[in-house]
């Protein structure tokens, strides 16, 4: 059996906790690889190692630091197809998404080359007699990130690129789910010249989460995964001092207005809504169409579209979807569709027979749709991250609009309309964090800043773009003057600029 331990001080270290988990082929359902689970201690080890090689890299001028990842850049995409066949194979996903998954995580490592100029401060040349005032950005030192299973390449880039081009070290607590990109990334990194401890991958489970929390010397804390754990995160972060960004789950709606193109509307929501089968904090998994005569005909243009969906093995070229990332979410996402059966919402298409054939073990659903789902249902308040599409009927834009503002998650949200007035109200006053306006998947590029709202973010900055140097640096600010312009005498009222 193939043995994944971790990466710490710039090589593999084998795990010694005695404590593994399973890193499942979904494909075929097969275990394919052990994952070690960090102790206490090897988590501590870590970042005592990352500590003391901290100063030296936060030392060097920002261009070196930025030459580095321009250089892993360079071998990422040497690598690319390698990467991407290893994510499929653990996560499930198509190669084809696969290749989006990096290149998502690639781009803020692109962002993040422009750390020179992202971590200039600000300069006040005479803020009063004689004085200068200045802001400079430094790094915090050992900072960490905690990530999900569903974008293994992409998040972890989005947590450590800037964090390590900003001088920080990180340690990187990925899914256990699927460890060996994480892995595999940080290889990269040290071929491309990064100093041994500056980035390191600790794999493990809540042991290592609360080792992380607990540490005196880890000042900041992205996460991204489920709502739950996002807010014991960010509660036990503040509790010990921490900095904390954490991101949690999604129920994304797509609001469908009756004078949108309704064949490219259900376009939209069957990519949105079943690729990566549903496993993604932006899919679309509520649909609501406004009016009888829109939810008609969107429904007509469905159920044809779901009953043709292929899936697939992760490394058919032809699949639309692969399997889910294990059997247990599998069990947990056919348990949601028996229950929205339970519930009374209607079932027009029911993926729960499907079977693969020569892969009867692995983790496939074939496209689940609701329609008639009310928003008193479970499965309209929860999370299923699987592919299941909710159709909720509206009345009215009013009722529409209330129904994502309303929701306890907050993440993405997108509208389908020609109408320019519709779409200016819907983006001003909608109560979600990333909206799409004829755009299903509003996922913002690396230089503007990703977040959800409500429960879907815990913590003020978002990730990756301008907030994630704020992020990942504090500001000092540096008031000077020299001997010329110091008065002579002692002042006891509190100096002012009048
Ligand atoms: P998860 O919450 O199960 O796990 C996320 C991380 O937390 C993993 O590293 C895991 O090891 C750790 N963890 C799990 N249970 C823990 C516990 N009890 N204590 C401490 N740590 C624990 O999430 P997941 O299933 O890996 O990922 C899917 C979820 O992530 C979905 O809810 C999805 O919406 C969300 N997600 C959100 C975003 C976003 O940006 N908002 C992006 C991607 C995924």
């Amino acid at each position: 059996m193939r043995m994944i331990g971790h990466f710490i001080g710039g090589r593999h270290v084998p795990g010694t906790s005695g404590r593994t988990g399973d890193v499942f082929l979904p494909m075929t359902g097969e275990v394919q690889a052990k994952v070690a689970l960090a102790s206490r201690a090897e988590l501590r080890a870590a970042v005592e190692n990352a500590a003391a090689a901290q100063p030296a890299w936060a030392a060097q001028n920002p261009q070196k630091r930025a030459r580095v990842l321009m250089k892993f850049l360079e071998l990422a995409h040497r690598d690319e197809a390698a990467i991407a066949d290893l994510l499929a194979r653990e996560h499930g996903k198509t190669i084809a998404d696969a290749r989006g998954d990096l290149q998502r995580g690639l781009e803020v490592v692109e962002f993040a080359t422009g750390v020179p100029h992202l971590m200039k401060g600000d300069f006040t040349e005479g803020a009063g007699p004689g004085i200068d005032m200045y802001s400079m950005r430094q790094p915090l030192g050992v900072v960490a990130g905690i990530t999900p299973f569903n974008f293994p390449a992409m998040i972890p880039l989005w947590k450590c690129a800037p964090a390590i081009a900003c001088g920080n070290a990180f340690i990187l607590k990925p899914s256990e789910r699927d460890p060996g990109v994480p892995i595999k990334l940080a290889e990269l990194f040290i071929e491309a010249g990064l100093p041994p401890g500056i980035l390191n991958v600790v794999n493990g489970d809540k042991e290592a989460v609360d080792a992380i929390l607990e540490d005196p010397d880890i000042h900041a804390v992205g996460f991204v995964g489920s709502s739950p754990i996002a807010q014991y995160i960010y509660e036990r972060a503040a509790a010990t001092g921490k900095r904390a960004q954490c991101f949690g789950g999604a129920k994304n709606h797509m609001i469908v207005m009756p004078d949108a193109d309704i064949p490219k509307a259900a376009d939209a929501l069957i990519g949105a809504g079943y690729g990566s089968a549903g496993e993604r904090c932006m899919a679309i998994s509520v649909a609501v169409p406004v009016g009888e005569a829109t939810a008609q005909a969107l429904i007509e243009e469905l159920v044809p579209r779901v009953e043709a969906l292929k899936v697939g093995t992760s490394t058919d070229p032809g699949a639309d979807y692969g399997p889910l990332v294990t059997r247990a979410h599998l069990d947990k996402v056919r348990g949601y569709v028996d229950l929205g059966v339970a519930e009374g919402a209607k079932l027009l298409v029911d993926g729960r027979g499907f079977r693969m054939q020569g892969y009867e073990n692995g983790f496939y659903l074939g496209g689940c749709l609701f329609d008639e789902v009310t928003p008193d249902m479970r499965i309209y308040r929860e999370e299923i991250f699987g592919p299941v599409l909710s159709v909720v009927r509206a009345g009215t834009y009013e009722e529409a609009l209330a129904l994502p503002s309303k929701h306890e998650y907050g993440n993405g949200v997108a509208i389908y309309t020609r109408d320019g007035d519709t779409a200016r109200d819907f983006v001003s006053r909608v109560n979600v964090g990333m909206v799409g306006v004829n755009v299903p998947l509003p996922v913002p590029l690396a230089y503007h800043t990703f977040g959800g709202w409500k429960r879907s973010g815990f913590g003020d900055l978002n990730q990756h773009g301008p907030d994630s140097i704020r992020f990942y640096t504090k500001t000092k600010t540096v008031t000077s003057r020299w001997p010329s312009g110091i008065r002579t005498g002692a002042e006891f009222a509190m100096p002012t600029m009048r």
